[in-house]
Parts: structure tokens; sequence; C-alpha cells
């Protein structure tokens, strides 16, 4: 395994920011060593159960709340590779639009769309950004239909994906292969460049020497379930444990300058809608496309389905709904996501380990936009041909006339009342100029501190209102080029 005592840079997690982090910098010559809380699981290993998948390859078996006036069940992954292993793997560039607001909002230096454009490209390149080629799955010819009959825009959404089979078992990682996640792709590249990468070690705190952070206190999980906290020092440090992991780590080493006071999602209803056929969604690919319609302020498309995924949507309402499950084959559920303009934080827990404290304030806004885009919904999905429509919220009655449907653009859900999930998290540590808005320069290098990086979707300046992944990508390897020319 070689000596994990010592790196010129050590980086924490191994999702999006950090495999890219890794890759870059072990290319370009740099000692890497990665450190990565959960495990290294082959491809063969991936796509049982859903609660198989949760165990395996989620933090805290999928169970994250994210507290507020209105809580918002969160996941995110916890394994080599992290959410990439997780994710449906749609992908977008961030809206010019977003980026140019970044610019002004917090002065966020090289963010304009041409300067990403060879970022994006590289990353589009390394993770085979493709389209679907193969004759659309039912489930996305009825939303296609439905999309058709209201006469909006859509698009269908590149992914991840090389050669897949649409066998439906992206959410507990890809047992094909053929999603390009992180262990597939950036991983293996970093360490054939040399970069090392140690599973089962979570980074507890940061060491300091002053202004100076020198490494990582790391706790180290045995091959017999035992424990054991090990220094690892390291020239420069890039903290890329995720949108709520990098924040909660920050904060326990005592860093806080506009960390973790800043969180922001992407609130997300779904619905479950029945057809008068079997579109068995249960068996094929998610619906690939999205209403860009009204967009990047509210987002439309199709949500990943199971026969547990139906069964939670319908708990809001069980007792009336139950009798549906066993109409599985005509279902699929889809979703309204909106940019979300309320804030949350993340704070550690109070003994310093396990789970950090997430809050997340629905604004009147995101509730005013929730609504909007079940009326949308709803009234695209009966134009497509569902018998009814049933949203995830409690006591509501299930749609089934588009007068019922559009009620919504005018009335506010009851927000006692709405389920609402998210697995878009970001914004928990914002970049750019801005000193009174950010947590570190444009670059990543976080403010007051030498030697201390962040890289991964906390640094999001705010919500960019579409898929993150790209994003995170593009700006990581931007960041890291950097670095790398400043330290070569
Ligand atoms: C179910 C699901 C579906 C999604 N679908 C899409 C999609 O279709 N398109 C899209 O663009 N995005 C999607 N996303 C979001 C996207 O995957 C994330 O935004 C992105 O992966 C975040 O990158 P990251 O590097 O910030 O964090 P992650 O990719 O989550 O990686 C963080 C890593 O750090 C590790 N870590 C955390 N703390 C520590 C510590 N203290 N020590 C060591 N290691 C640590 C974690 O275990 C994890 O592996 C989805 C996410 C989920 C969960």
């Amino acid at each position: 395994m070689g000596d994990h005592h010592r790196a010129q840079v050590l980086v924490v997690g191994s999702g999006a920011g950090g495999s890219t982090t890794a890759s870059v910098l072990a290319e370009a010559g740099f000692d890497v060593l990665v450190l990565e809380e959960g495990s290294r699981h082959p491809a063969s290993t991936y796509g049982g159960t859903a609660t198989d998948g949760m165990r395996k390859v989620y933090r805290n078996r999928g169970m994250l709340p994210i507290l507020g006036t209105v809580p918002i069940g969160y996941v995110e992954g916890c394994c080599l590779g992290g959410s990439t292993e997780v994710n449906c793997g749609f992908w977008h560039r961030v809206p010019p639009e977003v980026a140019l607001r970044w610019k002004a909002r917090y002065d966020l230096e090289g963010c304009e769309p041409e300067q990403l454009e060879e970022h994006f490209a590289w990353a589009e390149t390394q993770t085979h950004v493709s389209t679907w080629s193969a004759p659309l799955p039912p489930s996305t010819q009825v939303f296609a239909r439905g999309i058709e009959g209201m006469g909006w825009r859509y698009q269908q959404v590149p992914r991840t994906v090389r050669g897949c089979r649409g066998d439906n078992t992206c959410a507990s990682g890809c047992r094909c292969g053929a999603k390009q996640s992180m262990a597939r792709t950036l991983i293996p590249t970093a360490e054939s460049s040399g970069a090392r990468f140690l599973t089962g070690c979570r980074a507890a705190m940061l060491l300091r020497k002053g202004r100076r952070i020198t490494g990582v206190l790391a706790e180290l999980t045995h091959d017999d379930g035992s424990s054991s906290l090990t220094r690892i020092e390291a020239d420069h440090v890039f903290v890329c444990a995720g949108p709520t992991q990098t924040p909660a780590l920050l904060r326990r080493s005592g860093i806080k300058y506009h960390v973790g006071d800043t969180l922001r999602i992407h609130p997300m209803l779904k619905v479950g809608a029945r057809f008068p056929e079997a579109i068995d969604a249960h068996k094929s690919v998610l619906p690939l496309l999205q209403v860009k319609e009204f967009w990047p302020e509210l987002s439309i498309g199709g949500a990943f389905f199971s026969a547990g995924h139906l069964a939670m949507l319908l708990s809001e309402n069980w007792t009336r709904t139950s009798h549906v499950m066993s109409d599985l084959r005509r279902f699929g559920t889809w979703y309204v996501a909106v940019k979300g303009n309320g804030r949350g934080s993340v704070r550690p827990s109070f003994f310093g380990e396990g789970s950090p404290v997430i809050r997340y304030e629905l604004s009147d806004e995101d509730l005013r936009q929730l609504s909007r885009g079940l009326a949308r919904l709803a009234s695209l999905l009966l134009a497509a041909g569902a018998s009814e429509v049933y949203p995830s919220v409690q006591g509501m009655p299930v749609i089934d006339s588009r007068v019922d449907a559009v009620r919504w653009l005018d009335d506010l859900l009851p927000r006692s009342a709405v389920s609402l999930t998210t697995v878009h998290a970001f914004s928990s540590c914002p970049v750019g100029e801005r000193k009174d808005r950010c947590a570190a320069d444009s670059y990543g290098r976080v403010f007051g501190f030498d030697g201390l990086n962040i890289n991964d979707a906390s640094m999001l300046p705010d919500s960019p209102g579409v898929n993150p992944q790209g994003t995170i990508m593009a700006l990581a390897r931007r960041n890291a080029l950097r670095f790398a020319a400043d330290h070569g």
C-alpha cells in the first residue's frame, strides 16, 4: 500500500471534485494521496436491491434529513467515486447567464462561458457524455407525448454513459459498468499517473501550524472493523468531501469564515402517474427528457423508478392509494425541481463526529415555483394520457383533470404537507473575490490559510439551476490547473 503518512498533495474525498483534482494533479507530476471515507466496490457487486445499494454506497444508508420548517430528504454517496457512483449521469454545462451572475455577484474570476469551454470539453471526453441512440423507452415516449401536447420546448439530456443497456440500476451503482462514474474513469486515470487512493479513511480534522494547514488527522477503518487514528502530513490539502462534509470538516477544524452558512439546494417535488397502458418504467432507464420551457427557475423531468420508490411516494396517502401498487407496470415517477433561492447551513455535530446538522429554509418563492411546477407537470402528464397524477403531498387528492392541475398556478401548496427531496446540494463554501460573501478565492484557496483549497460542490457560488456534476468538474479542473501552474 505504500507510505500513507505523507503526501505532497492530500485530497479528501474521491467524488466529482476530488477525482478531477487527483487526476489533473497526478498527471501534472504531483505526489497525490486521496483519502476516501467509503469503500471501493467493483462494478460486479453493484446493482443489487435498493436497500442493498443504500447500505453499501450511500452515507448513513440514505438517511440524511435536511431540517427546516419543511424537512427535506437528502442523499449522497459515500464510497470510492462519491455521488457519481449513484447518480443518474445527466449532464449540463452551467447556463451562461448563471456563470455571468457569479462574476457580477461574487466577482468569480475565469468563469465566463469561453473560459470554461475547454474544461467542460475535457470533462465530457473523460466521462463519455453522450445521448441515447436506441429507441426511446416507453416512460420517455409518454413524457415526450405530454410535452408536445403542451407545445413546450424540451431536450434529451446527455448522460455520462457508454453502452447503457437501460437496466435501471443507476441509483444503486451501475452493474454493467456503462455509467462513467469516477470509479470507471478518472480514478483509474489518476492511479495510472501514480495517485494513491486510501479507502475506509475519514479525515476527522485538519492539522494546522498557525495559518498553515499541514495535513489531516484521519480515522482509518481496518479489515476487522476496528479503527485507529493516524496523522497524515501534506504540503497542500484539497478538501473535496462534498457539499455537506466539506464545511463540516472545515468548521470542526476551526475554519469558519463564510463556511457552512450558505448551503443551496434544488428542492424537488415528485409525482407518480398512472397510464392506461404498461410503460414498465421499473425495467428501463429513467425518462431521458427535461422540459426547458421554464428553465433554469424550474426544471421538469423523469425520476428514478422502482416499486420501493413508488411505495414511498404513495405512503403520503397510503390508506387511500396503496391499492394501486398492483398496477406498478402502468406507473412512472416524475419531478419538478426548482432553482432554490432559500438558504441553509451546515454545522458539525456537537461532539465533533457523526452526521452534521444540515438546515435549509424553503423560501416563499421556492414554494410558489413548486406549486406552479406541479400545475405544469400534472397538466403535461394528463396531456400525455395519464389517468391520474399522485403528488407527494400529504392529504392531497389525486389530480385527474386539467382544471384540478392548473389551480396550483395560483394556489400555494400547503407548506406543512409537501414531501420534498433533493440530490443536488452546493454552495456551502462559495468561491469568488468578494471576501464579504465568499469562503475562498476564485480558485478555491481558502481565505486566511496557506496550503488549503476546496474543490467540490461546496464551492459553487450559488445554485446553478441545472444538474451540477458538469459544473463541479469543469471548475475543479480549472482550479487544479491553476494550482499546478502556481506550484509546478
Ligand atoms: C442519487 C443522486 C442522483 C444524482 N443525479 C445527478 C445527475 O443526474 N446529474 C448531476 O449532474 N448530478 C447528479 N447528482 C449530484 C452529483 O452527483 C453531485 O453534485 C456531485 O457528485 C458532487 O460532487 P462532490 O465531489 O462535491 O461530492 P461527492 O461526489 O459526493 O464526493 C464526496 C466524497 O467525499 C467523501 N468524504 C466525505 N467526507 C469525507 C471525509 N471526512 N474523509 C474522507 N472522505 C470523505 C464521500 O464519501 C464522497 O465519496 C446526483 C446525486 C445523487 C446522490
